[in-house]
């Protein structure tokens, strides 16, 4: 007997008929002769409901507050799944993440998980149950609170499930066919791939591919879970994200320099304007910068004025953590010696990632034609082993995605179907 983990999204159960169609699918997993461990998300966007609510009622929200509201949302869909399953005649339970054993450090909205001890879950399975966990959430020791793991952390529950019960697979149900080239709903000619190393999939999801929660993928990389992303919609494989150390026999590779495109607008622009050009100034500023826990991505120092001496320093982060960063700055203009501070929040960020990036030359030269022929203006350049990100205005960078992904050959002859969710 197998042990499956499926991870449904918050688009596969976002009304009743979802639901009972999610509850008949992992119905038939059971009738095949598995074990069957579910995490689920929230219903459709009540994720983002639940947050606007909270926003109503006020603009700052004490986080351990927060993650008590959030963590409801899979309450709800995790009772109404395992209800869907017993009406159909099988034994299910539902846990929540602290029921589960899902053990978090203390950090709300952004907790990590530090062990798993899914002693319920065992003893359910062992009464022939099928297993519904709540997504997203934990419980910390250390503070004895609820915790939520950040937005979209449910596939990390679903990761970590699969490693502590040994699982033999753990598949990834969502609203998309697989993984693709791009994101389907930005570049309608993205085409699904048959397979992603583990190491491209960290790069998209950090540039920006929302289609797995970058900490599932390190977690799956670190305790050897192969991943199979697909689409709760239909029968069709889907896309393995697996680690080429481990890779199966005969593993088919992509022919592409590239696996895929990202775009990414969450992030702002920093610029701390007139920087004396001298040794120990970045440091103090992204000293500063680090202290209030923001997430620095892209750095660009301009050339210095001659007549001046000066310089400026430009620095991307998440817009979410803009406002700290820069009262942080403003606080420090007169140990630093900057002379302004300038925060642009339209800014995109678009990144090509690939493997095949490391041997091969002329890549960036082609992006930037495929940017220049298309009008594009790059603001800021960044690159990694297998990762090369631009920062252009917001409004352009889609239009950026479509034409890069046209000009290192991806496209597909086409369209992708998108089944449900609205991308919010
Ligand atoms: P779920 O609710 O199932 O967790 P998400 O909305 O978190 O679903 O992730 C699926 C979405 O990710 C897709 O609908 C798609 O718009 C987006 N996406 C972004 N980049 C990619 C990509 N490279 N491949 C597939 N989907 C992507
Ligand atoms: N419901 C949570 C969110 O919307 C977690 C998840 O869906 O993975 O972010
Ligand atoms: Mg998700």
């Amino acid at each position: 007997m197998s042990l499956i983990v499926q991870k449904f999204g918050g688009s596969s159960v976002a009304d009743a008929e979802s639901i009972k169609r999610v509850a008949k699918r992992i119905v038939e997993t059971r009738k095949a002769g598995n074990d069957v461990v579910v995490a689920v998300s929230a219903m459709g966007d009540s994720t983002d409901e639940l947050l606007d609510l909270a926003n109503e009622v006020t603009p700052i929200q004490a986080p351990r507050e927060l993650d008590m509201l959030l963590s409801a949302g899979e309450r709800i869909s995790m009772a109404l799944l395992a209800m869907a399953i017993k009406s159909m005649g099988h034994d299910a339970r539902s846990f929540t993440g602290s029921q589960a054993g899902m053990i978090t450090d203390a950090t709300h909205g952004a907790a990590r998980i530090v062990d798993v001890t899914p002693v319920r879950l065992r003893e359910a399975l062992d009464d022939g149950a099928i297993v519904i966990v709540a997504g997203f959430q934990g419980f910390s020791r250390e503070s004895r609170d609820i915790t939520t793991l950040g937005r979209g952390g449910s596939d990390t529950t679903a990761v970590a499930l699969a490693a502590a019960l040994e699982a033999d697979v753990c598949e990834i149900y969502t609203d998309v066919d697989g993984v693709y080239t791009a994101d389907p709903r930005v570049v309608k000619r993205a085409h699904k791939l048959g397979r992603v190393t583990s190491e491209e999939m960290l790069e998209l999801a950090a540039s920006g591919a929302k289609v797995l929660h970058i900490r599932a993928v390190e977690y799956a990389r670190r305790h050897g879970v192969t991943l199979h992303v697909r689409s709760s919609f239909n029968n069709t494989e889907g896309t393995v994200v697996y680690d080429p150390s481990r890779a199966p026999e005969g593993a088919e590779v992509e022919e592409s320099v590239i696996a895929g495109v990202a775009v990414d607008l969450s992030e702002a622009k920093i610029t701390v304007v007139g920087v004396p050009d001298k040794p120990g100034v970045a440091a103090k500023i992204f000293k500063i910068v680090a202290a209030t826990n923001a997430n620095v991505d892209v750095i660009v120092q301009n050339v210095s004025a001659a007549a001046t001496g000066k310089t400026d320093i430009s620095f991307t982060l998440p817009k979410a953590d803009g406002e700290k960063a820069l009262t942080a700055l403003a606080g420090a203009q007169e140990a630093i010696g900057f002379g302004s501070l300038q925060y642009d929040d339209q800014i995109g960020k678009l990144s090509i990632v690939g493997n095949a990036m490391r041997n091969a030359s002329g890549v960036s030269a082609k992006l930037f034609e495929a940017l220049y022929e298309a009008g594009i203006n790059i603001e800021m350049i960044s690159t990694s082993e297998i990762r090369i990100s631009v920062v252009t205005r917001a409004d352009s960078v889609n239009q950026a995605a479509i034409a890069v992904h046209t000009a290192f050959g991806l496209d597909a002859a086409e369209d992708a179907v998108v089944h449900a969710g609205t991308g919010r």
